[in-house]
């Protein structure tokens, strides 16, 4: 049996970027908070725990009074950063330059009048982030179906949360643009409503859909490492999955079933861009030691 790991898996430069700087933080020994999960992987906040790092929710930030606290990669809206200088909070703002972009973005068509509408999770801390740059006005669709409720009757833009699927994106990007077309009054169609779509769905993620189709095909079983609660990984999870249906979601070596092996000869390890390095080598490493004598014995 081959156990390969997924070379293009793994985290994506924004998620390095807010651990270092998360790690090069904690040096100085003083305590560090991070306002969330530093990131959607569970095993990788116990080690970064284990290094003194705490999480604190927004609504908990009283208990960072004057410490420092750390804003991870999906950003914080500006309600954040207004309660963090009340409390003499020390921002470390690691949130990822993509997704700040998209906050600047977002920011600059609500002051000049656009309705702004989100492709992304209502609930997800990077779409929070990005609603507070409209003061709580954008509307978030997370399905094509949701397009519904959005009322057309000013100049409107659409633009995307950074992890979700691209084909989607475009389909609700089409369905806004026939609403808008069939509110057109008589056939001046320079009456219809001005209407903007930004692909801000990250390269990190996109670029990932080919190379990850392709490793699933290559091999006859999937072992996708990511955490439950990784928007990225759902989505590159249900990829996998499509291109090859022998592939099997665990967060940790624990959850491996030996079933799954039966007459697997090529065995891929791949994740989400949450995903560490260390976590798909140590789930190889339990391949090798629980499967594959097992296997070969049998
Ligand atoms: S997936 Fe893209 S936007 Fe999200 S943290 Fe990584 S680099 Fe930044």
């Amino acid at each position: 049996m081959n156990v390969t790991i997924d070379k293009s898996s793994g985290f994506c430069w924004g998620v390095v970027r807010t651990i270092e700087i998360a790690e090069q933080e904690m040096g100085g020994g003083d305590d560090l908070y991070s306002l969330g999960d530093i990131i959607h992987n569970p095993m990788e906040i116990h080690r970064l725990g284990d290094k003194g790092l705490k999480t604190i929710s927004v609504a908990e930030m009283e208990k960072a009074k004057g410490k420092r606290v750390l804003i991870r990669a999906h950003g914080e809206p500006p309600s954040t950063y207004k309660r963090a200088e009340e409390l003499g909070i020390t921002l470390i703002d690691a949130t990822c330059p993509v997704v700040t972009k998209v906050q600047e973005r977002i920011r600059k068509f609500y002051l000049d009048g656009y309705q702004v509408v989100i492709f992304g999770k209502k609930e997800h801390a990077e779409v929070i982030g990005l609603i507070g740059q409209t003061n709580g006005q954008a509307i978030v669709v997370k399905s094509v179906e949701d397009v519904e409720k959005v009322k057309l009757d000013g100049k409107t833009v659409l633009f995307s949360q950074t992890t979700m699927d691209k084909p989607t994106f475009h389909k609700i990007k089409e369905e806004l643009q026939n609403r808008i077309k069939d509110l057109v009054v008589g056939s001046f169609e320079d009456e219809a409503i001005e209407f903007h779509a930004k692909d801000t769905i990250c390269g990190q993620v996109s670029g990932r859909d080919a190379k990850i189709r392709e490793f699933a095909k290559a091999n006859d079983i999937v072992i996708f490492v990511a955490g439950r609660h990784s928007s990225n990984g759902k989505v590159l999870f249900a990829i996998s999955k499509e291109a090859n249906p022998r592939t099997y979601f665990i967060e940790d070596s624990s959850e491996l079933q030996a079933e799954w092996f039966h007459e697997a000869e090529n065995v891929g390890i791949t994740g989400a861009t949450s995903t560490p390095q260390w976590l798909m080598e140590q789930v190889k490493a339990a391949i090798e030691a629980k499967f594959v004598p097992a296997l070969t014995a049998g």
